[in-house]
């Protein structure tokens, strides 16, 4: 089914972008994710024939009113209910303590009808509270969002299978394969080694065996390593850092960025752009995902897929322990 859809993008997209041999393949996201969405409906709607009534099911715990994450949260809560997931939004006051969240999320743990479970990061509260405690107080077995660990632990072992894998490099990771380019033997590029970003993504490429390079913000001469990468992924969080210049003619660019930059064109005054400057490196890529339209939908489709996932391992676990 992949090579359909690569197919599809291929064509799909080239049209769209004319037949200029100078230009980049753009690798949609919007379409692959829309894609993975659909096959997830397909097997949720499996499930609940074969088990009648029954539904994967996903809470998000949130702590504080942050816009933004009220923004995710209901982008999310969508997602899930078109694929036919039960989600379910829990909200904590700012005044939470630390010992609150862990008993909201020791609870949830021990309710079989959840099966994932995700902490709206960053925690909005008015008290100190210790977030690396809290996502690695969610149990390994609901944690869709692959940040306890437990699950990172496994991940870096190269136990894929075996582990849930954080949604946007393993959105990332599905992109890649949109371009058909194989990725064992290939160098990769990794910008920032932040544990949502960065650092799975160094993972995952490693054990798909690529020979990997991570650079982060004391990495010498970043134009140079960005030079010598056949796949190149940034999460840096810099508007339009990585120019065209650096990128190797033909290079797969996948950009995580989001950034506001000003622009007085726009309603709201601003607009979004990755960390890569797309003009100049859509002139040298052979693939790039645009900004927005790219990773980020993507990394909402791979938390549903993480959920059905767990959702899985459940009635597999429970059918066993009848
Ligand atoms: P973090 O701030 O946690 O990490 C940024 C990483 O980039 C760090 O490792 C940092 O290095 C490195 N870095 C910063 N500046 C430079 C520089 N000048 N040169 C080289 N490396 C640099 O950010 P995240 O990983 O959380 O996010 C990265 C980007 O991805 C952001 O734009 C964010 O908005 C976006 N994002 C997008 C998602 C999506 O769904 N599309 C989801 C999550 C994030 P050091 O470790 O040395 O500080």
């Amino acid at each position: 089914m992949l090579s359909s859809i690569t197919h599809f993008l291929r064509v799909g997209v080239s049209g769209c972008q004319g037949s200029s041999r100078s230009m980049a393949t753009i690798i949609s996201g919007n379409k692959t994710s829309k894609l993975v969405r659909e096959r997830l409906r397909t097997e949720v709607d499996k499930m609940r024939t074969e088990v009648s009534g029954f539904r994967p099911s996903l809470l998000v715990l949130q702590v504080g009113h942050r816009d933004d994450s009220n923004l995710y949260i209901s982008t999310k809560l969508k997602a899930a209910a078109e694929i036919g997931i039960d989600a379910k939004h829990v909200r904590l006051p700012r005044t939470a303590t630390q010992d609150d969240v862990l008993q909201s999320i020791l609870s949830i743990n021990e309710d079989e009808s959840v099966h994932g479970l995700i902490v709206q990061l960053p925690l909005d509260s008015v008290n100190q509270i210790n977030t690396e405690l809290i996502t690695n107080s969610v149990s390994p077995d609901k944690d869709v969002d692959g940040l306890s660990c437990i699950n990172a632990g496994k991940l870096s072992r190269g136990d894929l299978n075996d582990c849930f894998i954080p949604c946007t490099p393993n959105g990332c990771m599905e992109l890649i394969r949109q371009t058909g380019m194989t990725v064992e033997g290939k160098h990769a590029v990794v910008i920032g080694r932040s544990k949502i970003v960065g650092a799975p993504m160094h993972d995952l490429l490693l054990w798909k065996h690529a020979t990997v390079t991570t650079c982060h913000s004391k990495t010498p001469d970043l134009p140079e390593q960005v030079s010598r990468a056949d796949i190149l992924v940034v999460g840096a969080g810099r508007a339009e850092m990585v120019r065209g210049e650096w990128i190797k003619e033909g290079a797969v660019v996948i950009d995580c960025g989001i950034n506001h930059v000003p622009d007085e064109t726009k309603a709201s005054g601003k607009r979004v752009v990755g960390d890569v400057h797309f003009a100049s490196a859509n002139q040298r890529a052979g693939f790039i995902t645009p900004v927005p339209g790219g990773v980020g939908p993507m990394t909402v489709a791979m938390l549903m897929q993480n959920t059905v996932q767990s959702a899985k391992r459940f009635l597999l676990w429970r059918k066993m322990s009848q």
